[in-house]
C-alpha cells in the first residue's frame, strides 16, 4: 500500500476506524496540503449523493453540475482543481464537456476523472483517449475512490506549490 502522509484528524470518521484497528490510516487535511475545489458532474441523483457521501468520508465537498453545459457554467464562475466526470449525461455528456474543456482551457484546465458506469472493455482507455486524466467504474469502492482523489490532490497540491514558490 501506499505510504501518505497522515495529518491526525479526529473529527473524520474514517481516520479514528482505521487508527483503532491499528491499520495504516492516513487522511485529508482539506485546509493545506491537499485542498482540492472540486465539481461533481452527475445527472442522477442518487449517484450523486453516493459521490458526495464519498467526498464527505474525506472531508471534502463538491459543486454539482447535472450535466456538460451545467459544467462549462461553473468553470466560467470559477477555479476548479478537480472534475469528476460522468460521461452519460443529457444534453452534453463528459465526453463533449471534456473535449470543450480541453479546447478552451488547454493545460490550466482542471483535472478531469471520469466516473461512470461504462465498463466495457477499453472503456478506460477510450477515455483517457478522449482527453480525461483518470478513470473509475461506478460503483466504486471508498478505497478505489479515496486512492484516486489523493493520487491527483497531491498532484496538483505539488503544481500549485511549485506554481507558488517560482
Ligand atoms: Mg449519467
Amino acid at each position: 500500500m501506499t505510504a501518505f502522509k497522515f495529518i491526525e484528524n479526529k473529527n473524520f470518521e474514517c481516520h479514528t476506524e482505521k487508527i483503532q484497528q491499528n491499520q495504516s490510516a492516513f487522511c485529508i487535511n482539506t485546509t493545506s496540503e491537499y485542498e482540492l475545489k472540486i465539481l461533481l458532474a452527475e445527472d442522477d441523483l442518487i449517484n450523486q449523493k453516493v459521490t458526495l457521501k464519498l467526498l464527505e468520508k474525506m472531508a471534502y465537498t463538491a459543486d454539482v453540475a447535472i450535466n456538460g453545459i451545467q459544467v462549462l457554467e461553473y468553470l466560467e464562475k470559477d477555479l476548479y482543481d478537480l472534475i469528476l466526470m460522468d460521461i452519460r449525461m443529457p444534453e452534453m455528456d463528459g465526453l463533449e464537456a471534456t473535449m470543450a474543456i480541453n479546447d478552451i482551457y488547454g493545460k490550466k484546465r482542471p483535472v478531469i476523472i471520469a466516473l461512470t458506469a461504462d465498463v466495457f472493455e477499453g472503456a478506460k482507455e477510450k477515455y483517457l483517449k478522449a482527453g480525461l486524466d483518470d478513470y473509475m467504474a461506478k460503483p466504486v469502492t471508498f478505497e478505489i475512490f479515496q486512492n484516486m482523489i489523493i493520487k491527483w490532490a497531491k498532484k496538483v497540491n505539488h503544481k500549485r506549490k511549485k506554481f507558488i514558490f517560482k
